[in-house]
Formats: structure tokens, C-alpha cells, sequence
């Protein structure tokens, strides 16, 4: 086993809060040490094209100027295209287990994982052309690629916008863009949302100029509509776009329309399992699945070295995620007693254009929410785990059962024990199950507790320590 690198802090994720920590905590004199599942710097929001791995692409080249002394910083060690598949406390800090083979101990961590996207199965979602927006994004800015030439987007919550202004701008077609929620009456006069959305004006401004690039293109734009079913023979041929009834258990119209390709999301959901593992407070987040990690002012998890920073704390958007990771960085060092160095923007006023990040996203989200009843769209044979194949029928009878939790949904019928350990279906599975059984979210819990959190040969498994 190659022997560990020592650096101050650890930061996990190289999207914006895992690059503001870096960058914050690299200026107080720390010397860091930053690992990235992606070849090259980004995150999900300024994610770079790549050639291929080793080709000895600059990984920084491609972002914001801000971010780009990361590349070029004495003090920071990056690991990129390497996962982060154990993490661990040890005497003097902490141990990361790299999907390399390589480990990191650090004397204080970032976490700074984001999210992964909120699918709802429907009939035909493991046919090849279906699959997320952020799926499709990251093909068009990973590898310039167009998802495909006639598309459909759909589901729920802002990210549509950009997702389907960028492939329309690429040269696609799309076909509709369809939001299954549809503004509730009365909930814009509701304590906060107005104020919320009002604090914000830069936010609204690009919603906007999304919105008007759709409409120059004369997309239709739907709102109560949703991809209900997709089908074709070897690929999505065509797109079944139903509008909704208010729980979304059935709908009142349809249309098939003809697609190659349906990118459907219902936003996002934390990706929490090393902060699981490293056993920081979460919360519950209100009607949506998963959790998020609960955080102080300076960004501090219940865990003592254990900083969180951007989505896995809460979903509130590329800004937000950056100006906390900022704090977390700054907060880091302190821990690990570094002090000195560049001194960056006063907190107190980081700290004000975070809360008003964070309202605008609060506000946001009570905007939609997901309709007990979208399970109705959802036939036997419908596969609910893709990676296991998992159909509706064998969950809805392990429920019968008597499995009352996800926990024992999976293991009666293997739902999220393959390749993406539920990180695909594992939200769904948490809403369906909860519905089936009458319990809460919190009652039928998550798949997020693994004590390998990404997957890795056994190989390197073998030639580690291990997860002690
Ligand atoms: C698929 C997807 C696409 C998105 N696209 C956009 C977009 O185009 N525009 C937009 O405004 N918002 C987008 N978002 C929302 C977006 O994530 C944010 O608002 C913003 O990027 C959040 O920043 P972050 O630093 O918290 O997380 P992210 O930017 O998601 O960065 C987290 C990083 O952590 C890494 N990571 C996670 N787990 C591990 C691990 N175990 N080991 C090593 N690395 C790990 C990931 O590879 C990722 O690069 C997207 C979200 C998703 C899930």
C-alpha cells in the first residue's frame, strides 16, 4: 500500500464549494489536498470539456479566472479522476481511501460532494435516449455532444430551463419542455416566497434569458405536464406527455409525440454517504427524499474537522455552494490552527449574500412539489432499479410482505444492491415505499449508509487498510 499523503485539510469535490474551500484554505497557509471523481476541475455548474484521461489536459484551464490559481497553487495536491470510496477518523484527523489505491490523512475535511439527480421511473426510462437532464448537460459540456436531435425535457424544478436553452442553442430540437408542477394558487402571497424570490434579481434575470431563448425557438413549454411513458422498438421513439391531475395519480389528457431522446428530473437530492460515514447530523429535507448535512454558521458538521459546504448541505445552487465553501475553507484552516495568509471578503458580508442565496432557493422550492401519486404511472413490469432490474410488481409485493423500509424493500427484492448502489432509484424507491407502506420519509429511511461509498475493485480494496 503506497503510504498516505499528509496534507492540512482534505477537501472532497471540486465543484464550487469544494474549489472556494481549496482556494480559502490554500490562502490561510494550509496545504491541501483536493480529490475530484472528474478528470478535470468543475463540478457539475463548470463542468469542462475533456479529450481522455492523461492526456495531460490543463484542469483548470476551462473555469472561471477565480478558480483558476488552483491549478498552478504549491499548496494544493489535486487527485482528480479519482473517487473517494471510504472515509474514516484516525488518531490526529482523518483518512480518505482513494479509488487510486492512494489514501490522504488530513488533519481537518471539506465535504463538498453535491448532488445527484431526482428520477421517477415511468415505463420505458431504461430504454436507450432516456435519461436525466444533468445527463444530458454533462454531455454537451463534457464532450460536446448533443443527448439527442428531436428531445423532450421534462419533470420538475429550475434546472429544466438551462438544460433544454443549451440544446436548443446546440442545434437540437425540443420537442416541449414540460413542468409537472403547476403554481399552486395563493402560494406566491406565502410568508417569504415573494420576498425570497425578489432577493435575487440576478437569479430571475437568468431564468429569463432561458425562457426567452425558448420562445424565440417557439418551444412549447407545458406547465402540470409530465413524461408519463416512453417507447420504441431498440430506442425512445416516442414520448408519452400527460397533464396531471393535482396529485399527479392520473391526468385528464395525453399526446404521444416523436422523440429520440427524453431527459426527465425532479431536481436533486444530497449525496451523503461520506458524511454518513464520517457520522455528521443530517436533517430531514420537507416531502423530498434524502437528507442534508445540518451545518453551523462556519460551516461546521457535528463532527468535530468536519466542514460541509454547497449541495450535500441543502440544494440552494452553484452561488450559494461556492460562498459556503468559502466559509468551510476559512473554517478548516482555523481547525487545523492556520490563521495567517491572503485575508479574502469579510464574513459578515459572505454571510449576507448567502442568506439571501438561500432564501431564493427556499423560495424556489415551495414553488413545486412532487404529487403522491406519480406511482400510478408506473406499470408491473416497469423496472423501478434499473441496475437489478427490479420491477414495480416485485416491490409493491416485498411492501405486502412486510418489508417496511427501504432497507427491507432491498433485500426481498435486490432494488439497489447493483452498480449505482440506489443512487439512482434509491429517492424514488424512498418515496414509493413510503407511500405504499403509510409511513413518512424518515420513517422508511435511505440507501445512503454504505461503508464504501463508490465503487472500487476489490483489488484496491485488498490493498488498502480496509474500512476498519
Ligand atoms: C448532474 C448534475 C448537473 C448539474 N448541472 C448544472 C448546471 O449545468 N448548471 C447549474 O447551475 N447547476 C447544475 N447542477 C446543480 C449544481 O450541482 C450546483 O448548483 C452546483 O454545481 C453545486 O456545487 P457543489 O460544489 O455543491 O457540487 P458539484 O458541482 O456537484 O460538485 C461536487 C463534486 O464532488 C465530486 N464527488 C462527489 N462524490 C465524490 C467522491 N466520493 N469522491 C470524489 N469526488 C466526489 C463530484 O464528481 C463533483 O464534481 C447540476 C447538478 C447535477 C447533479
Amino acid at each position: 500500500m503506497t503510504p498516505p499523503l499528509s496534507v492540512d485539510v482534505a477537501v472532497i469535490g471540486g465543484g464550487p464549494a469544494g474549489m472556494a474551500a481549496a482556494s480559502a484554505a490554500t490562502g490561510l497557509g494550509c496545504r491541501v489536498g483536493l480529490v475530484d471523481s472528474y478528470p478535470l476541475l468543475g463540478g457539475q455548474v463548470h463542468r469542462q470539456a475533456w479529450r481522455r484521461l492523461g492526456a495531460g489536459q490543463d484542469p483548470v484551464a476551462g473555469l472561471p479566472r477565480r478558480f483558476r490559481g488552483l491549478g498552478a497553487d504549491p499548496g494544493v495536491r489535486l487527485h482528480l479522476g479519482s473517487s473517494v470510496w471510504h472515509a474514516r477518523q484516525v488518531t490526529g484527523g482523518f483518512e480518505l481511501l482513494l479509488t487510486t489505491g492512494e489514501s490522504v490523512h488530513a488533519g481537518a475535511v471539506v465535504l463538498a460532494t453535491g448532488a445527484v439527480e431526482l428520477v421517477l421511473p415511468f415505463p420505458g426510462w431504461d430504454l436507450p435516449g432516456a435519461m436525466t437532464p444533468g445527463a444530458a448537460q454533462a454531455l454537451l459540456k463534457g464532450q460536446g455532444r448533443l443527448a439527442g436531435r428531436r428531445v423532450v425535457v421534462a419533470g420538475s424544478g429550475p434546472f429544466l430551463l438551462p438544460v433544454a436553452a443549451g440544446l436548443v442553442r446546440a442545434g437540437a430540437t425540443v420537442v416541449a419542455v414540460a413542468e409537472a408542477s403547476r403554481l399552486r394558487p395563493g402560494v406566491l402571497g406565502r410568508p417569504g416566497v415573494w420576498r425570497g424570490l425578489s432577493s435575487s434579481p440576478a437569479k430571475l434575470a437568468e431564468g429569463a434569458g432561458y425562457l426567452s431563448a425558448l420562445l424565440r425557438r417557439r418551444v412549447p413549454l407545458l406547465a402540470g405536464w409530465a413524461v408519463t411513458a416512453c417507447r420504441g422498438r431498440s430506442q425512445v421513439e416516442e414520448v408519452r406527455l400527460s397533464r396531471l391531475a393535482p396529485d399527479w395519480a392520473g391526468w385528464d389528457r395525453e399526446r404521444w409525440v416523436r422523440a429520440d431522446t427524453c431527459c426527465v428530473g425532479y431536481g436533486f437530492v444530497p449525496s451523503m454517504e461520506l458524511a454518513r460515514a464520517l457520522g455528521c447530523g443530517e436533517r430531514p429535507r420537507r416531502g423530498l427524499p434524502g437528507s442534508a448535512v445540518v451545518v453551523g454558521p462556519d460551516q461546521s458538521t457535528s463532527t468535530g474537522g468536519v466542514f460541509a459546504a454547497g449541495e450535500v448541505c441543502g440544494i440552494s445552487g452553484a452561488a450559494a455552494a461556492e460562498l459556503e465553501g468559502l466559509l468551510a475553507g476559512r473554517a478548516a484552516a482555523c481547525w487545523v490552527g492556520k490563521r495567517g495568509g491572503r485575508p479574502g471578503p469579510p464574513t459578515a458580508s459572505v454571510r449576507r449574500r448567502l442568506a439571501r442565496q438561500r432564501s431564493f432557493a427556499v423560495a424556489l422550492e415551495q414553488l413545486g412539489r412532487i404529487g403522491a401519486g406519480w406511482t400510478a404511472w408506473l406499470e408491473d413490469e416497469t423496472p423501478v432499479c434499473r441496475c437489478e432490474e427490479t420491477t414495480w410488481a416485485k416491490v409493491r409485493q416485498a411492501v405486502g410482505a412486510g418489508a417496511r423500509d427501504l432497507r427491507g424493500v432491498r433485500g426481498l427484492t435486490r432494488a439497489g444492491m447493483g452498480y449505482c448502489q440506489g443512487r439512482v432509484c434509491g429517492p424514488a424507491l424512498a418515496l414509493a415505499v413510503a407511500g405504499l407502506a403509510g409511513r413518512g420519509l424518515a420513517e422508511v429511511g435511505d440507501l445512503a449508509t454504505r461503508s464504501i461509498a463508490w465503487p472500487v475493485p476489490l483489488g484496491t480494496i485488498a490493498h488498502s487498510a480496509g474500512p476498519g
